[in-house]
């Protein structure tokens, strides 16, 4: 039985929270550095997009992309649940709670027990 681990560069998981441009990243691994959660670790071929080794505990604050001198070169996906938004029926205006002018409240009772 071997007992060996491998690091697969930016795997596609159901949780992808990053994305690099190949083109316009430099592997200077800035965002690695700024990462609070320590989801990036660099890439051990020089020049080249960091490793996401751990999607799962990224906390999709947007330092990375924040931080990175060179725009573009990474991109932020958020998770499908920080994606939500919601529609006025009768305009088909979409919003997001938090706007400007939000939708009168919701005054019917809540469902369940
Ligand atoms: S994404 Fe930006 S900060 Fe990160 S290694 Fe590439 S160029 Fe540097
Ligand atoms: S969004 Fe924040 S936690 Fe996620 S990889 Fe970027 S810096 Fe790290």
């Amino acid at each position: 039985m071997y007992n060996k681990a491998y690091m697969v560069p930016n795997p596609m998981t159901p949780n992808q929270v990053l994305i690099f441009d190949t083109d316009i990243c430099v592997g200077c691994n800035t965002c690695v550095n700024s990462c609070p959660a320590g989801v990036l670790v660099p890439n051990p071929e020089k020049g080249k997009p960091p490793i996401v080794l751990y999607p799962d505990e990224c906390w999709v604050c947007g330092c990375c992309v924040g931080d990175c001198p060179h725009p573009g070169a990474n991109k932020l996906l958020h998770p499908l649940n920080l994606r939500m938004g919601w529609m006025r029926k009768a305009t088909g205006e979409t919003y997001r709670v938090g706007m400007k002018n939000p939708p009168p409240r919701n005054k019917k009772p809540a469902i369940g027990p």
